[in-house]
Formats: C-alpha cells, sequence, structure tokens
C-alpha cells in the first residue's frame, strides 16, 4: 500500500516523491516489501542532499516516529544498503542514497568533496569488470563495494584557488 505522503509531517518534492516510487517498483520486482518506516528514512535521505549518519536520520525519523530507537535506524539502513538503495560512506561513518537503485550489486564509485563534503556517485562498467577480473584472479568473491575518492569539486577548487 503506498504511503501518503502528506500523512507525513515532511513535504517531498515530486522529484522525490518519483524516486521513492521507483524504489518501491523495484522492490515489487524482488518480492521485498518497502514498509512506511523504510520509505520514511529514504525521503529525509532525499531531502537533506547529503550524507547523513545513522543518529542524524536517527533524530529525523523521531518526527514521524517517536519512539523509534537506535536498532530500529540500523535495521532500517541494513535492509536499504543490501538492496543496493543507499550506500555507507566508510570514511564519514555515514550514509547516502544511491541513483543507480535498480542495479542490485553494482560497484559504487563515490566522489567525495572533502571542503563542502558533497557527494556524487558514478557508476563505470569498465571499473566494475577491472574489479571483476581481479578478484576472480584472487578466486574471490565480491559481495559488495564502494570507491572513495576524495578531493576537492569543481566549486571548492575555485575558492581555495
Ligand atoms: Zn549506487
Ligand atoms: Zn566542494
Amino acid at each position: 500500500m503506498p504511503v501518503k505522503y502528506s500523512e507525513l509531517k515532511m513535504e517531498l518534492s515530486q522529484q522525490h516523491q518519483s524516486i521513492i516510487d521507483g524504489i518501491e517498483a523495484v522492490c515489487k520486482k524482488r518480492n521485498i516489501k518497502l514498509t512506511s518506516q523504510r520509505k520514511i528514512v529514504l525521503a529525509i535521505m532525499l531531502k537533506s542532499e547529503k550524507a547523513m549518519s545513522a543518529y542524524e536520520l536517527l533524530d529525523l525519523l523521531k518526527i514521524e516516529e517517536p519512539h523509534a530507537k537506535p536498532p530500529t535506524i540500523y535495521r532500517v539502513l541494513e535492509f536499504l544498503l543490501e538492496q543496493d538503495f543507499i550506500h555507507k560512506v566508510e570514511s564519514s561513518n555515514s550514509y547516502v542514497i544511491c541513483p543507480h537503485f535498480n542495479q542490485l550489486d553494482h560497484i559504487s564509485i563515490l566522489i567525495i568533496c572533502d571542503n563542502c563534503k558533497q557527494i556524487t556517485e558514478s557508476n563505470s562498467e569498465q571499473v566494475a569488470d577491472t574489479l571483476k577480473a581481479l578478484a576472480k584472479q584472487q578466486q574471490f568473491q565480491i559481495k559488495h563495494s564502494v570507491i572513495e575518492i576524495h578531493g576537492l569539486c569543481h566549486t571548492c577548487k575555485l575558492i581555495t584557488q
């Protein structure tokens, strides 16, 4: 059953709503359930437009679900990570929403600006193929991989010059 976004305290833009609808369609195909709690967390991540820690997410989830506790948010994050709907940014112990949510087991390349903290995700078949070939040489099975590239984005580079 679709969540009526108007029932949530937060308002979602058309664009964000259609992303969540897209994720929900993927869930249906995979025979898994996008509960309203999972939708709320996705909505919070979409609205923030930056990487968020589990505790930042929990604080915002509490606006909708006052009884939410740390295990609540970790359960939701675990599910979203497993489905590749979000990625964990290991260097900052935070989470970002993935723009390639319909591609299970993709190799995520996070380009992170260390100044403004903006993160963009890239997806490269070439890089994926190279990593898969390397893993195969070692008879290693890749479960998940996130590549982090740190530096300065275009805007910050101009400012700091
Ligand atoms: Zn991704
Ligand atoms: Zn920047």
